[in-house]
């Protein structure tokens, strides 16, 4: 990597990046002992972020990589030190220079998926909409209520188009005078800026913004923290802004004002675990909270590492692309801690999440009790139970 032998130029990344606040840290490593990466294997975000601004660090290095952006540290750091920013502002120049470390060389293949049809799942963009065939949902126009926008994930994998549709369903119940955009959606691009590639991301960002304006958009309803995240605090960059609500915002909203009654019944106990993206990015813990305790029979069972402090699913800063070997992943951690907690559902309400917790279910052991945990989204729930 002799183009990065000057290491001035990361410096002025990671300051760029909002990242110049780590000049204040003291080393402290409280930022360490709250990643969950130290539960599973030795790993420290600090040091690699201070070796590199003193030129130390070997960028190629796959360490850079790690870091699921899940918010923990940030959170616990006393000098209010920018890690997270700091750790993307490395991959940065990386992705810059065409550097992409062996376990996340599928990346490449990736950003050609989301440049050339708009989501990062190799699909075709023609099939973005085929989740709704035969549901009678329209495509969106000025005058309806909101855009529905499910992104990519409950747009083609088969476990979360479920989760796409329990969220037509319910709208459709509730009298929602809804639409999508189909073929004119785009992945919001949130996951990829993590991994370093800006480029791509203002790109996405800019033909999303593009579509919302030329379509009279201004209230925006999605199924995953990344879009809400991206659409709530990142797109505001290019000078937009949109009203974005996240379905268990709007649930809630749809029972207090009485247009869903949640009148089945569910009796088993239920987890629910707080996406990084929804809690500790977005303080969002209360709305999920409360549209569950509303469900008769429910009973909720809170796992340790709850509301501020939720366990990573492992998927946020891209590492949802990259493999993760067994023996690392903290979706595993998380299913134990639900079944130690007696749950026979683990809910939550992000796709990411979903993913990982299913997969975790097929390669985990089966549990004291026999049984792994159901993995639902809150929606499914509360599609039964309408
Ligand atoms: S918690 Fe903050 S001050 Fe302490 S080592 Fe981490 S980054 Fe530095
Ligand atoms: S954001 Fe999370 S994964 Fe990344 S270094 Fe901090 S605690 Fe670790």
């Amino acid at each position: 990597m002799e183009n990065l032998s000057d290491y001035k130029e990361i410096v002025e990344i990671i300051r760029e990046s909002g990242g110049e606040g780590f000049k204040y840290c003291y080393q402290c490593g409280l930022c360490d002992t709250v990643c969950p990466w130290n539960r599973v294997r030795s790993f420290s975000m600090r040091r690699i972020i201070r070796q590199a601004t003193f030129g130390m660090t070997e960028i190629e290095n796959e360490e850079i990589w790690r870091c699921t952006t899940c918010g923990r540290c940030p959170q616990r750091c006393p000098r209010g030190v920018k890690i997270i920013e700091s750790g993307v502002a490395l991959r940065r120049v990386a992705t810059e220079y065409g550097v992409f470390p062996t376990p996340v060389k599928p990346i490449r293949g990736i950003s050609a998926s989301l440049v050339g049809e708009g989501n990062p799942l190799n699909e075709d963009r023609k099939n973005r909409g085929q989740w709704a065939q035969g549901l009678g949902v329209k495509a969106f126009s000025e005058e309806m209520e909101i855009l529905y926008f499910p992104g990519c994930y409950l747009s083609y994998d088969p476990r979360l188009k479920k989760v796409a549709q329990a969220t037509a369903a319910i709208l459709k119940k509730a009298g929602v005078d809804f639409g999508i955009l189909g073929t004119e959606e785009n992945c919001c691009g949130e996951s990829i800026r993590k991994t370093g590639d800006e480029a791509l991301f203002r790109r996405l960002a800019r033909e999303n913004i593009k579509t919302f304006i030329d379509h009279g958009v201004k209230k925006i309803l999605v199924s995953s923290p990344h879009c809400y995240h991206t659409f709530k605090n990142e797109y505001p960059e290019f000078m937009v802004h949109f009203e974005v609500v996240h379905m268990v915002q709007y649930l809630m909203e749809l029972v207090d004002q009485g247009r869903l009654a949640l009148s089945g019944e569910y009796p088993k106990k239920v987890a629910y675990h707080d996406p990084c993206y929804l809690g500790r990015h977005n303080g969002i813990y209360e709305e999920p909270r409360r549209v569950l305790e509303g469900i008769s029979g429910l009973k909720i069972v809170e796992m340790p590492d709850t509301l501020e402090e939720s366990l990573c699913c492992g998927g946020g800063g891209g590492r949802i692309w990259m493999e993760t070997p067994k023996g690392e992943r903290f979706s595993d951690l998380r299913l134990k801690q639900a079944m130690a907690v007696g749950a026979g559902v683990l809910v939550t309400a992000c796709p990411y999440c979903i993913s990982n917790f299913e997969d975790s279910r097929l390669t985990l052991a089966e549990g004291d009790d026999g049984k792994s945990p159901e993995i639902k989204d809150i929606t499914e729930i509360v599609q039964e139970v309408i």
